[in-house]
């Protein structure tokens, strides 16, 4: 049950599925001088998609907030039927914070019969997360580049959770001379230090425990770093280990690479990010830590 204060709220979002509104309502905003930002989720809204819309609300003069779950960036093997949505849950999370607009379309209003496009992502979607889920960068900048047209923000928040995906949005930015700037957010932890995950709902108590093994071994890199390692093959070493430890769950990467190429990189020169990925039962999670540079 919603508050009265939290109905009263909703009652003021404007939720929308229509493309061409959308698109209309935006371009008024910025006709009359305001600052538009948008930030595409797919829902199942926890405290790390709440943080980017909190900066967007810092930020800009007009929020967006889109909620789509994108079957094209799931494999036919992957959980997009079992994907967690909740859209009244997230409309109520979404109106205290001062949401302006919620963009939430069907499939079928993104994908019309006969939809035949796509973005081609180029080598950065190559390794670690296009390794073990083909296809998914596609669906992603395919998806992404749809939702800047129907909401042509000035700014679009993204978070650093999805490292790679941040990475690949911003070249495609840059690349396809996208009119937006790109904003990406520090990742939220639960007190622990799990990263949180829309996927985190499914993991039962002793998976949720045994998970806890991704953030630890990034952490212990991060300090290993701090005390002045410069091997990524050792700090790679480190943190494969530690999710090694913990019986349950099945490592598909653990890497220190380069923020810009995602190349390995065995010595750190200056920078690097040290990404993860693995399976906690069912449960796919990634989490990455930056060593040596800022957000
Ligand atoms: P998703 O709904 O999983 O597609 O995520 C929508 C946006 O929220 C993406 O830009 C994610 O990187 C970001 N996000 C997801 N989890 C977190 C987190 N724990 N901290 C910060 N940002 C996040």
């Amino acid at each position: 049950m919603q508050s009265n204060a939290t109905l009263r709220a909703i009652s003021k979002l404007s939720v929308t599925a229509a493309v061409d509104e959308t698109y209309r309502l935006v371009k008024a905003q910025q006709r009359a001088g305001k600052r538009v930002g948008l930030v595409p989720t797919m829902g199942a809204l926890h405290a790390g998609h709440l943080s980017l819309v909190e900066r967007c609300r810092r930020e800009c003069d007009y929020t967006v907030v889109s909620i789509f779950v994108n079957p094209k960036q799931f494999a036919p093997h992957e959980d997009f039927s079992k994907y967690p949505r909740s859209l009244e849950d997230d409309l109520a999370k979404l109106a205290p914070l001062g949401v302006d607009m919620v963009f939430a379309p069907t499939v079928e209003d993104m994908y019309p019969a006969g939809f035949d496009s796509y973005v081609d992502a180029g080598n950065l979607a190559v390794p670690w997360e296009g390794e073990f889920r083909p296809g998914h960068f596609r669906g992603v900048l395919t998806v992404v580049l749809k939702l800047f047209q129907i909401v042509p923000a000035d700014l679009a928040y993204f978070g650093r959770k999805d490292y790679q995906q941040s990475l690949l949005v911003r070249r495609m930015v840059a690349d396809l001379n996208l009119p937006m700037k790109i904003v990406v957010c520090p990742i939220v932890r639960d007190s622990d230090g799990l990263a949180l995950s829309s996927r985190n709902v499914f993991l039962i108590a002793e998976q949720r425990r045994q998970a806890l093994s991704l953030s630890r071994g990034l952490q212990l890199a991060h300090q290993r770093f701090g005390d002045g390692e410069r091997s990524g093959v050792k700090l790679r070493e480190l943190i494969r280990q530690t999710i090694a430890g913990e019986p349950g769950v099945e490592i598909e990467y653990a890497a220190v690479v380069d923020p810009e190429t995602l190349v390995e990189l065995p010595r750190i020169e200056k920078t690097a990010v040290a990404l993860v990925a693995a399976r906690v039962g069912s449960t796919r999670l990634i989490d990455n830590e930056l060593l040596g540079k800022d957000e």
